[in-house]
């Protein structure tokens, strides 16, 4: 469609924010001594990305976070009440990549909300990259794109671009403040950039083995590299035969921890790494929002924190 018609789009949904602020505002308690101005409703996928949007964002607006803390986007389905609350929403950050398409798309088809995915200007990593043991096409999904790319802080810096850009651009009028936002919060990025890279000099276990395989670029960022994962495909439990091969893996590159997610039920993973192949237990959270992992920064420290234990 033409530049026109986008222009258009967005007045009549400036107003219906204006028009739904308003309607909230009314329904308070007049006695209330409390400012409420209308904001730029904003959707978000998972944590990192609403954290993000929120640091860009600021006061200026509200995000809804569709996938709350602790569920996989793999396996999440909206409530009607987040339905409800995302059809004022402007636009949908999303990771892409098949990673959250699932929950986000059938709110945007049925509201005619854009999904804006961040993916955009960052170098993808294709799945099962670094696993040499693994035999070339015998797995689906082996080859495909990895979407996990904001596992890594100089990825995460390209996204808060993209997610800047936009909100100036759906909200003109306040394009100097979301650039400042930004601004301010890639220099708090950089910091936590080298404050892992200075934790990631003294990491002594190179190789690692994790419950799926979503940590190739916080590996690469960190100089760890993936050598296998328990999960042959994302969401599948391993054959006979795969078992077979992460025990050559785990004896070739003497491997000592094996590291599960709170987003998934894993007690058969871990009881298996734990008691056939004798490995410790660690824990790496993908997606954060619960104890410790506030924030995308305290995500990515309690990350490095767990490797370097
Ligand atoms: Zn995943």
């Amino acid at each position: 469609m033409a530049p026109k018609y986008k222009l258009a789009w967005w007045s009549v949904a400036a107003v219906l924010v204006v028009l739904l602020g308003g309607g909230v505002w009314l329904n308070k308690d007049a006695g209330e001594d409390r400012v409420t101005t209308s904001k730029l409703v904003v959707g978000a996928s998972v944590f990192p990305v609403a954290d993000m949007v929120k640091q860009v964002g600021g006061d200026l607006i509200e995000v809804v976070l569709v996938v709350p803390p602790g569920f996989s986007p793999h396996a999440y389905s909206l409530l009607p009440s987040q339905v409800a609350e995302l059809q004022s929403a402007a636009v949908i950050f999303s990771i892409g990549q098949g990673f959250d398409d699932g929950v986000v798309r059938p709110v945007s088809d049925s509201a005619g909300i854009e999904i804006v995915t961040l993916d955009n200007g960052i170098e993808l990593r294709k799945l099962g990259d670094g696993f040499d043991n693994y035999e070339e096409g015998d797995e689906a999904g082996f080859g495909e794109i990895d979407p996990h790319y904001w596992l890594d802080v100089k990825n995460a810096r390209v996204m808060v671009r993209v997610i800047a850009e936009e909100l100036a651009r759906i909200d003109a009028g306040q394009a100097d403040k979301y650039m400042e936002n930004a601004a301010r919060y890639e220099q708090r990025l950089d910091e936590l950039e080298d404050e892992l890279q200075q934790q990631a000099t003294k990491l002594d276990q190179p190789a690692i083995l994790t419950l799926h395989d979503g940590w190739g670029y916080f590996a690469r960022a960190y100089g760890l590299r993936v050598v296998d994962t328990y999960e042959p495909v994302e969401g599948k439990q391993p054959t006979v035969e795969d078992l077979r091969r992460i025990k050559t893996t785990i004896d070739e590159y003497g491997v000592k921890k094996f590291y599960t997610e709170p987003q998934k039920s894993s007690t058969a993973a871990t009881r298996f790494m734990r008691e056939e192949f004798g490995l410790e237990i660690g824990i790496l959270d993908p997606v954060g929002g619960g104890e410790g992992a506030k924030s995308y920064e305290e995500l990515m420290k309690k990350n490095i924190e767990a490797i370097s234990k």
